[in-house]
């Protein structure tokens, strides 16, 4: 242990989790180590960056809308600037309602004062006509956005590897070690280590007993020549604007599923989704899966562990890791450095139970 070199936090998975998070502590000066490896199913490079104000069949307004999306447009901003690169894209979405119920649903919500900032009945539809299939009628959603999630890790991983702050490899959960309030691991000893694994946390044996429902989601990149979509369409699946005639064309959403590949199945499904949805010709340029850290009740995992709070975890990031991303990254980052607390609802301290015999609802598998 004496050779090691002390840093400050060691960040394991650079998705959007860890990427946000290191790119929190570095602006507190902190020493930063991130270390990845490409596994699959990992979720950032091939999601759709969507921030959406209402989702879901029931139209709910999402969580804390206002002050996660504020935070989050600031973010990007500050990193397009930081690093040379633009992707935050302000898209209106335009959606199906497909029956009559799906209309009055539609148009008994959007009188809510809480939803009408961000709901309209009568889209431009312009840009799609001549191209896509009609549907029974148009809803609009304002007050949106699709961050480019692939270019921001990519573009931020080129960053560290330049400060040599970068390590490709697998981290091996039984080469951490503990010395006097400090954790080892490698060629460090650190104050903390912060896990931001994806759903590939569910391997991890200090936080596998958080309540994790991991979900597989597969897509399609396809391009439509000419299209020239200027805003998000959900019709049968969500079509989402990339560059030139590039379009990202998804999604499927499993809880039960064999591994985390492209399936044949899906790729079909998506197809026949995309057939009913656009009247003009397509090409399939690629079919990715990923899998979602989704969780049980819906709110990020933050926090240390219990027993042993070397180490800690920033994930759960769900459906939504575009617009709760950077706050909440900020909020551990800021708890980490002892400037701030966090909040009770996404502190992973909310599933201890203490008062049961055994302790904690997730344990700690480590040797000490
Ligand atoms: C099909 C699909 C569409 C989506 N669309 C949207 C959307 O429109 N809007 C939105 O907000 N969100 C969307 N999401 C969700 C979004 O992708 C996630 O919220 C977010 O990207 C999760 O980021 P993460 O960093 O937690 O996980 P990941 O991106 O999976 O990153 C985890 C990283 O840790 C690495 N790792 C794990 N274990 C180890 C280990 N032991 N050693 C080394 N490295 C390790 C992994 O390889 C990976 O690189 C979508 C997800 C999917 C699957």
């Amino acid at each position: 242990m004496e050779t090691q070199e002390p840093v400050d936090y060691i960040i394991v998975g650079q998705g959007l989790a860890g990427t946000l998070l290191a790119h929190f502590l570095l602006l507190e000066n902190q020493q930063v180590r991130v270390i990845d490896f490409p596994l699959p199913g990992r979720t950032t490079g091939i999601a759709a960056g969507i921030v959406n104000p209402v989702t879901g069949r029931r139209i709910a307004k999402s969580w804390r809308f206002e002050e996660l999306t504020a935070f989050a447009k600031q973010t990007y901003r500050e990193i397009e600037a930081m690093l040379g690169i633009e992707i935050w894209h302000d898209r209106q979405i335009v959606r199906a309602l497909h029956n009559n119920f799906e209309e009055s649903e539609w148009l008994r919500r959007s009188a809510f004062p809480d939803f009408a900032a961000y709901m309209g009945d009568e889209p431009d539809m312009r840009s799609f006509e001549g191209k896509i299939h009609p549907a029974h009628a148009w809803g609009e959603l304002f007050q949106c956005a699709q961050v480019a999630l692939p270019e921001l890790i990519e573009s931020y991983r080129e960053h560290f590897v330049q400060q040599s702050i970068f390590f490709e490899e697998i981290f091996d959960y039984q080469q951490v070690g503990f010395e006097n309030g400090r954790v080892g691991y490698g060629q460090w000893l650190a104050k903390k280590i912060i896990f931001c694994e994806g759903a590939k946390a569910v391997e991890n044996p200090s936080f596998n007993k958080l309540p994790f429902i991991v979900t597989k989601g597969e897509l399609l990149l396809v391009r439509i020549p000419g299209a020239d979509f200027d805003k998000i369409l959900k019709h049968h699946l969500f079509l989402v604007p990339l560059k030139n005639d590039l379009y990202w064309a998804g999604s499927t959403s499993r809880f039960e599923f064999d591994d985390m590949f492209p399936t044949e199945s899906v790729r079909e499904w998506l197809i026949g989704e995309l057939e009913k949805t656009l009247s003009v010709p397509f090409e399939v340029v690629a079919h990715h899966a990923g899998v979602r850290p989704t969780v049980a009740d819906l709110r990020p995992f933050l926090g240390l562990h219990p027993t042993h709070p070397e180490l800690g975890i920033f994930n759960g990031l769900g459906t939504k890791g575009a617009s709760l991303g950077p706050f909440f990254a900020k909020q551990m980052s800021d708890f980490l450095v002892g400037k701030g607390i966090l909040d009770a609802d996404v502190d992973i301290a909310r599933f201890e139970q203490p008062q049961k015999p055994g302790g904690h609802f997730f344990k700690l598998n480590h040797p000490d």
